[in-house]
């Protein structure tokens, strides 16, 4: 496997990835315009841009907002309310694998910022029916959030007539550098068909396993005509200010105080505090497929950012990704199957590039810190993550004022 040589990505990015004459791939290239280009002219492009929808047609909601309870949703909600006098609405897809303080984190942004939401909560039982399906179609029990998540606010703004979506960093712009910041990507069908679900779009698993149309009616993307009739565009928060979740992390914990907190395999304590199995089982499931998991993400970013050097990166991706999922029993009873089920389906999944069996044992052949570095950028700090939660989150005075329906028995 070709590994870059300043970050750890190998080129079997599902994303696609470049690498060029001196090793460098196409993500560390796009992300060095981060300290090139001129960030207070993009800036104002894009309060320009947000001035031609700010109480248009004296409608109650300037824009749609997808939140969850961790990424960067208090930020890009505090820009969008304090810096730029929107009044957003605020959309979540509920997971139904939301830690508490997950559950917090969304009724704690949308009190202290002043926002209505709407919330889609699928029926359980069908979401688990479309865990099962698509784990064992795409080795993703996860597709369900990835599908609804980035539909549900394309709905809402075709429903509620508003005809702009704000989101924040661009995915396969920032691992990959699959375009520019200067191309003002905005959302598309397309790309969310081939890179947020797999180049599978519900309408694809209608008849699989378990699944009918009437479970995946919810996770449709809207017809062209009612997109066009609203005039829904999206746009990436990313291509117009200087990108850095951790340091906008920083900027708001002072502020708002939410919960953020370790997780079993990454070291970023901010991005994944809401979800129960995203940094568990879900990325012991992508370590199984790619080789790699969030800690390579994560690594990844702070490498280019000279927070950490390559061999930094390495070790604590290493470190990370031969964890165990501590959350792999209560997903198990959550998708009512065994555990020996879920190994088996990413056992499938391996890339033979990477894993090989050895005496019954999955034994990796290759990893990041085995290929040359050498193409490090300047160290510009450290690279220290915060913890906040405490050990018994109900007995927090904050915890005990949820304004949510969150919450559900274990064995429902
Ligand atoms: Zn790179």
């Amino acid at each position: 496997m070709r590994y870059c040589r300043r970050c750890l990505y190998p080129d079997n990015h599902p994303f696609g990835i470049g690498f060029d004459a001196q090793g460098i791939c196409t993500g560390c290239r796009v992300h060095e315009e981060k300290d090139s280009l001129d960030w207070l002219e993009r800036e104002k492009k894009l309060a320009a841009l947000l001035a031609g929808y700010r109480g248009r047609n004296r409608a109650r909601h300037d824009c749609v907002v997808p939140i969850s309870g961790a990424r960067d949703s208090f930020f890009i909600v505090h820009l969008l309310r304090k810096v730029y006098g929107l009044n957003p609405l605020l959309v979540t897809y509920n997971r139904h694998y939301n830690s508490r303080a997950g559950i917090f984190n969304v009724a704690h942004l949308r009190t202290v910022l002043g926002c209505d939401i709407h919330t889609l909560t699928l029926d359980p039982r069908q979401v688990k029916r479309v865990m099962r399906t698509t784990l064992d179609r795409l080795g993703s029990f996860h597709w369900h959030a990835l599908a609804g998540q980035s539909v549900f606010p394309v709905q809402t703004a075709v429903r509620a007539g508003i005809p702009l979506v704000i989101w924040g960093a661009h995915q396969a712009l920032d691992q990959v550098g699959m375009f520019s910041h200067l191309d003002e990507v905005e959302m598309s069908r397309r790309y969310r068909r081939e890179h947020d679900l797999m180049g599978l779009e519900a309408e694809d698993l209608v008849d699989e396993g378990e699944l009918s149309a009437v479970d995946l009616e919810p996770f449709f993307y809207p017809q062209d005509a009612d997109i066009r009739r609203v005039g829904v565009r999206g746009i990436y928060l990313g291509n117009f200010i200087r990108w850095d979740t951790k340091a906008q992390h920083e900027k708001m914990l002072p502020l708002y105080d939410y919960y953020v907190g370790p997780l079993a395999r990454t070291f970023d304590s901010y991005n994944d505090v809401d979800d129960l199995h995203y940094a568990g089982a879900h990325d012991l499931i992508k370590t199984a497929k790619l080789g790699y998991g969030k800690a390579t993400d994560h690594a990844s970013r702070e490498i280019r950012f000279g927070r950490l050097t390559r061999d930094e990166g390495a070790r604590l991706a290493a470190r990370y990704e031969d964890a165990p999922a501590p959350d792999l029993s209560r997903l198990a009873a959550f998708m009512e199957m065994g555990e020996g089920d879920i190994l088996a389906a990413l056992d499938r999944l391996r890339d033979p590039r990477i894993w090989e069996k050895a005496g019954g044992a999955w034994k990796r052949k290759d990893r990041a810190a085995d290929h040359p570095g050498g193409a490090d950028l300047p160290k510009t700090g450290g690279c220290d993550f915060r913890n906040n939660v405490p050990a018994d989150l109900d007995g927090d005075p904050q915890a005990r004022q949820l304004l949510s329906k969150g919450y559900m028995r274990e064995s429902v």
